[in-house]
């Protein structure tokens, strides 16, 4: 940067993708602002499925952040999908994996990895509270709901599956739609339970388990539903999960059954069906959930963010010019991104299949493949696993 101004970018949100793309910023030598509407840091759920392909991203900041996301994790064995008795349906050997993808599958705190992530920012590179109100796509202006406008070279929307954003920059583009499905999340102790790494897919949907640090486990699930919950309105969710996954083999009952009640988070699951036609307008780049919702099935939303962040930081430092580098990166991201949201939404209607013969189908097919080795069922992943941006390789993006 010696000689010419340094550059700067606006971001607003400081969620997993926001706090990524100011790290991978501030790493080329940008002066980031990120602009945070909530007080506090205080991400919504409990735990963090990352995958090595998101890993492989943040290897290409500098800082050592896989290494700290290690040591805040716990690294998932041998896990996989088994049915509403317990027998496997398809099987992962984590050692295979680990020498296919060079990093293993971790699960960490949201809490623990957003504060990691802040706490690597540069002081002073964070508002908290406050909101952007409006965005100018022509000359880099961010309205604040303090009335101030500030001004980047570069705008980066990174405010989330309700973005304000996105509707400003795309007028008339269809919002994220509820995909018919719905998803909970809880934590417990997990003494005596013993491990259990993986999902079941029953008849009432879908229900997984993965170990997390100190001995706890995060427990999720997922169904299909006609509607979303009605405005305002949680149920009784620890009694929606019996109904649905209390029947299955031992220990769900026991897992469900130590469940805080009041704890669960229940979130509809809405996805962006429509892609957007590009992830940036003039100055403003878009990221994350606000440019790409998607169902959790593949575990991959904030992963994708993360991958987002990471490659426009290099765009817009390789190509020469922030609008050639925005170019690239909608070239680099739309067409993955667009596939991640079609194949979660379609493992999500496989996982959580209501009808009977679908299920047999579906259950038949797993375990053919699972014959076929642990090898055979990780390819299905590697579009997923193996990628390598330029960001990474060091190549030119595009
Ligand atoms: C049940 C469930 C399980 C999941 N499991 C996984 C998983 O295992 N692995 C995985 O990779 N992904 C998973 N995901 C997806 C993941 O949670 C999201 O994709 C990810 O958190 C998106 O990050 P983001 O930074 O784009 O958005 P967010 O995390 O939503 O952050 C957006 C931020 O912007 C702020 N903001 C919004 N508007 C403004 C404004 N106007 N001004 C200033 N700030 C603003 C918000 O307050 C927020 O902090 C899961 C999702 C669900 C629902």
């Amino acid at each position: 940067m010696t000689g010419t101004a340094q550059q700067r970018a606006i971001i607003i949100g400081a969620g997993i993708g926001g706090l990524t793309a100011a790290l991978a910023l501030a790493g080329k030598g940008w002066d980031v602002q990120v602009m945070e509407r909530t007080p506090e840091l205080k991400p919504v759920g409990y735990a963090l499925a990352m995958a090595p392909n998101a890993q492989r991203a943040l290897d290409a900041i500098p800082g050592g952040i896989v290494a700290k996301i290690h040591a805040l994790a716990a690294l998932q064995g041998d896990g996989g999908i088994r049915n509403a008795r317990g027998a496997w349906l398809s099987r992962n050997d984590s050692a295979v994996a680990l020498e296919r993808y060079g990093h293993p599958f971790v699960v960490v705190r949201r809490a623990e990895l957003v504060g990691m992530l802040h706490s690597l920012l540069p002081q002073g590179y964070l508002r908290l509270g406050t909101a952007a109100t409006a965005v100018n796509a022509d000359d880099g202006g961010v309205t604040l709901d303090t009335g101030e406008v500030l001004r980047g070279d570069l705008v980066v929307a990174a405010d989330g599956i309700h973005s304000r954003t996105r509707p400003a920059l795309f007028p008339g583009h269809p919002a994220p739609a509820f995909a018919g499905l719905t998803a909970w999340q809880a934590v417990i102790a997990a003494d005596g339970v013993g491990t259990y790494i993986g999902t079941t897919w029953s008849s009432g949907g879908e229900f997984g388990m993965l170990p997390m640090t100190d001995g706890w486990l995060y427990v999720f699930a997922e169904a299909a539903v006609d509607a979303p919950m009605l405005r305002g309105g949680h149920g009784d969710e620890k009694a929606e999960l019996t109904r649905r996954f209390g029947h299955l083999y031992a220990p769900i009952p026991d897992v469900i059954a130590r469940i805080d009640g009041s704890s669960i988070l229940r979130t509809d699951i809405h996805t962006m069906r429509v892609p957007l036609p590009s992830f940036h307008v003039g100055k403003v780049a878009i990221l994350g959930d606000a440019a790409h919702a998607m169902a959790p099935n593949l575990g991959q939303g904030a992963c994708q963010a993360i991958e987002d962040a990471v490659t426009l930081a290099y765009c817009v430092t390789s190509a020469g010019t922030v609008g050639g580098g925005l170019a690239d990166y909608t070239a680099a991201r739309l067409p993955r991104t667009s596939l991640m949201v079609r194949r979660s939404e379609a493992l999500a209607r496989l996982a959580t299949a209501r009808h009977p013969l679908a299920r047999a189908l579906r259950n038949g097919l797993l375990r053919a493949m699972g014959l076929l080795g642990p090898s055979a069922a990780l390819r299905q992943a590697d579009f997923v696993m193996r990628w390598d941006h330029p960001a990474v390789s060091g190549t030119p993006a595009s």
